[in-house]
């Protein structure tokens, strides 16, 4: 069954997926439709665009905050020849040199996470065909956007979009509600500031990559989490202490903490 859409500011809509829990968030303006990541297979891509309908779409600009199967996924399935798929360098680049190989570690790794995901093997990876470096403002028709990268976190190449005239704010992956940060391609380290610089304007609602939609105070104390994580990390790293010691206690359950401080280290390592 599919979700209904959660208005959240005047023209912007979220749709909360129940397999991974993964959020699309749409802004609509006079002319065109950006939608902000696109599940992880056609089939849900394609019940994506149905529920889209509801909105009555004008052109859609896609955008995939990052490189992860299940945020960029369902491109192939919604863009037309046309259409515009923007990411930050990092993001393209990953999807577009490999996406054999970026085909394969998701389905290796996820396709037993849920039945939707069985055939994740067999998905054509649509890689993105506009790209952000630090900023970019799209005009919707009547409403502007911006997308920003404000360095690494939950991975190399995560883009925030935002949407000024309603003060929302859609993080993906470097914001997450109801499960805790994915640190397996992240920069535990450098996370927090990311984080921190995002949120230094924000005043409206806030868009996690998965989970409930929160506001910023929420946000500023998840961010605050990770730099309490960041610094066990870099003074064990100084100290020479092994990964299990330094994850023993912190922010976050003990698996996640592991995960956070393996990558730490070789974030520090460079
Ligand atoms: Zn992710």
């Amino acid at each position: 069954m599919s979700p209904a859409w959660q208005q959240i500011a005047d023209g912007v809509h979220v749709w909360r997926y129940p397999v991974l829990d993964v959020n699309v968030t749409a802004v609509s303006g006079d002319d065109a439709t950006l939608v902000v990541d696109t599940l992880s297979t056609p089939a849900q891509a394609r019940r994506l665009r149905h529920a889209l309908a509801e909105l009555e779409p004008r052109r859609l600009v896609l955008v995939n905050t990052h490189a992860h199967f299940d945020h960029c996924f369902g491109n192939a399935t919604l863009a037309g020849a046309d259409t515009e798929i923007w990411a930050h360098d990092a993001t393209r680049r990953r999807l577009a040199e490999r996406p054999g190989r970026v085909v394969a570690e998701a389905a290796a790794r996820h396709a037993g996470d849920d039945p939707e995901l069985a055939d994740l093997a067999t998905v054509t990876l649509l890689a993105p065909n506009r790209t952000v470096h630090e900023h970019a403002v799209l005009d919707l028709g009547g409403r502007r956007v911006q997308l920003r990268y404000a360095g690494r976190g939950h991975s190399d190449g995560d883009l925030a979009v935002r949407v000024p005239d309603a003060g929302v704010l859609v993080l993906g992956d470097l914001l997450e509600v109801d499960a805790p940060p994915q640190f397996g391609d992240a920069y535990p380290v450098s996370w927090p500031a990311t984080l921190g610089r995002l949120l230094d304007d924000a005043t409206g609602p806030v868009v996690p990559g998965h989970g409930g939609v929160v506001d910023v105070g929420y946000a500023r104390r998840q961010r605050d989490e990770l730099a309490e994580l960041a610094d066990r990390i870099a003074a064990g790293h100084a100290a020479g202490a092994p990964v299990e010691r330094v994850a023993a206690a912190g922010p976050f359950d003990l698996p996640t903490r592991r995960e956070a401080v393996a990558r730490g280290y070789a974030e520090l390592a460079g």
